[in-house]
C-alpha cells in the first residue's frame, strides 16, 4: 500500500458534517485504510473573498488504488456529497477532496498533478498535514518544515 495524504473542504451545506461524511466515505473506500485525520481547522477563503470560511483537515489513506482510481473515488464522493462544478473558480463548495501527496510519487497527468501544485502556499493544508506527518519530506526534496517556515499561520483557526 501507499500512503496518500488528501486535503479536504468544505464551506457549504454544514462544514463540519460535510468532512465528516467525506471521512467515513474515505474510511469505507476499495482496497484502502483510512489511516489518520487531522484535526479541523477554519480558513478564510481563496479567491472570491464573498463567500463563508472554510472548514479544512487532512487525512492519510493508504491504498492499494491507483492514482485516478483514487480521484475517480474522490471525484464521486464529491458528487455524492453535492458538489456543483461552476465556472468561478475557487468558488463555494459543498466538498472538495484533494491529492495532496501519493507515496514518494510525482505525477504530471491531464487530470492528476502530485504533489499538488499549490499545498506549498495554504496554510489550510500544511498545519493539519503537520499533525499527521511531523519531519515529512516530499518526493521533489521540500521538507514539510520548510514549507510551513514559510506559511505563516495565518487566516487559520484550529476547531
Ligand atoms: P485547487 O486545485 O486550486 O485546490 P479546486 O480543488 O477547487 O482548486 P477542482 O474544481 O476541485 O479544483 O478540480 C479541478 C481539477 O483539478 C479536477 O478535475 C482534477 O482533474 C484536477 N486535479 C489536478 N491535480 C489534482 C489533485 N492533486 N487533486 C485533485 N484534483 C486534481
Ligand atoms: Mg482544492
Ligand atoms: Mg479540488
Amino acid at each position: 500500500m501507499e500512503r496518500a495524504y488528501i486535503g479536504l473542504g468544505s464551506n457549504l451545506a454544514e462544514p463540519l458534517q460535510q468532512l465528516r461524511g467525506a471521512l467515513a466515505a474515505l474510511a469505507s473506500l476499495p482496497q484502502s485504510r483510512l489511516f489518520a485525520s487531522s484535526s479541523f481547522y477554519a480558513s478564510d477563503p481563496l479567491g472570491p473573498a464573498d463567500q463563508p470560511r472554510y472548514v479544512n483537515a487532512v487525512a492519510a489513506l493508504d491504498t492499494d488504488l491507483a492514482p485516478l482510481a483514487l480521484l475517480d473515488a474522490l471525484q464521486a464522493i464529491e458528487l455524492q456529497q453535492g458538489r456543483e462544478r461552476k465556472a468561478e473558480r475557487w468558488g463555494p463548495r459543498t466538498l472538495d477532496l484533494d491529492i495532496l501527496l501519493f507515496g514518494q510519487r510525482c505525477l504530471n497527468e491531464p487530470r492528476l498533478t502530485v504533489p499538488h501544485y499549490h499545498m506549498h502556499a495554504r496554510p489550510f493544508v500544511l498545519y493539519p498535514l503537520a499533525e499527521l506527518a511531523p519531519g515529512l519530506h516530499l518526493p521533489d526534496g521540500r521538507t514539510l518544515d520548510e514549507l510551513l517556515a514559510a506559511c505563516p499561520f495565518q487566516g487559520l483557526e484550529r476547531l
